[in-house]
């Protein structure tokens, strides 16, 4: 059937299911019709509600054996400045951002051969014995698959040291762009689509939660992002793991894959409108700002988006290919630009438990 305007806007309206061709489509309308359906739909899931946490990223090897195109951290590209935090370092940031109020410790490294099983597992069973409260999220799906070939372990056998040792969720980090080819181009070597989805699909049996990321605005097209959420939106209906979902704006300095046609602030919002247009059994569309830039991911929260991560306090990785988030962000201006944005900050723990309004 010849999808028309009026068809997909009364399918979008009747919450009814778009395939791959219908959600092409989408980008077709304009934005302002594409705002007002996903604003609807979150609108109806959670009112003028806007989440965030209290958290803190650690980033804690930059040196790594992978070459992605994409990546301005990675110390073995560009950036010559390597280094790897020992175990106490890791501790004392976890030490501060706990004395600070921070709920959550989001650990995300590159995949360094050097460290050692037990320095990354180890870090985490350190930082549950001095802070039980404190949620760890850490290891993406890469670094699990990383690890799982550095030390010739199965995927079920990392997973289940990190539960052993105080992991509580999975970061969705690692997904880039699901289509093959072009996941080829940018990042050759790094774990596959169908084994970042397997591994969450073997976290999620575990009755454990993760997030999902699509990292885009590089090479992809239209087609291969559709194509990614719909993969995503088939992994939740058969485990109903995810949390969230997060649209990472790709960033263009400092990295080996030459990107002339950045996308448009309008394509982005468009982006955030048909993630929660697409993916009905996702609760929730995440706006990182550090990667969207703090105004966009305010104006997101009209297209869609309902949670705007954190106020992350340091963050190194986006930072280093040009987001302007290396420090985070002050926990009462945090509030305040939600607030002046028309919508009520929430603050939540890692698996979405309001925790207080402001
Ligand atoms: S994106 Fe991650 S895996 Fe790829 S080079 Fe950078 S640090 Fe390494």
């Amino acid at each position: 059937m010849r999808i028309t305007t009026t068809n997909l806007i009364q399918k979008v309206q009747n919450y009814q299911r778009l395939n791959q061709k219908e959600a092409e489509a989408l980008y077709d309308l304009d934005l302002y019709t594409l705002g007002e359906l996903a604003s609807t739909i979150r609108e109806d899931m959670y009112g003028k509600k806007s989440y965030f946490n209290i958290n803190r990223h650690i980033n804690p090897t930059n040196v790594c054996k992978d070459v992605c195109k994409f990546c301005a951290y990675s110390a073995t590209r560009k950036n010559p400045n390597q280094y790897t935090m020992s175990h106490k370092e890791i501790l004392d940031i976890a030490k501060v951002s706990f004395e600070k109020g921070a709920k959550e410790v989001h650990i995300v490294s590159a995949h360094n051969p050097e460290a050692g099983l037990e320095w990354y597992m180890g870090a985490f069973r350190k930082i549950k014995e001095h802070y039980p409260s404190l949620h760890i999220k850490a290891l993406t799906a890469a670094e699990v698959d990383f690890l799982a070939r550095e030390y010739n372990l199965s995927y079920d056998e990392i997973l289940d040291m990190m539960i052993e040792n105080g992991v509580d969720s999975m970061p969705g980090g690692g997904a880039e762009i699901f289509d093959e080819e072009v996941r080829d181009f940018i990042c050759k070597g790094k774990v596959t689509s169908d084994q970042w989805l397997d591994i969450h699909r073997k976290w999620h049996q575990r009755g454990r939660m993760s997030n999902a990321t699509m990292l885009f605005g590089h090479i992809e097209q239209r087609k291969d992002r559709i194509d990614h959420i719909l993969r995503l939106r088939d992994l939740q209906d058969e485990t109903g793991g995810f949390n969230a979902f997060i649209p990472l704006v790709y960033q263009r300095e400092n990295n080996y894959l030459k990107v002339t046609n950045y996308p448009t602030g309008q394509e982005i919002l468009k982006t955030y409108a048909i993630s929660r247009i697409l993916l009905d059994n996702i609760p929730h569309i995440k706006a990182y700002w550090v990667t969207a830039s703090i105004g966009l991911a305010l104006i997101a929260q009209e297209f869609g988006a309902d949670d705007l991560d954190g106020t992350i306090d340091k963050e190194s990785i986006q930072s280093a290919a040009g987001a302007k988030s290396s420090h985070g962000m002050n926990l009462l201006e945090f509030v305040n630009i939600i607030k002046n944005s028309g919508f009520i900050p929430i603050e939540r723990d890692s698996l979405y438990t309001e925790l207080q309004t402001y």
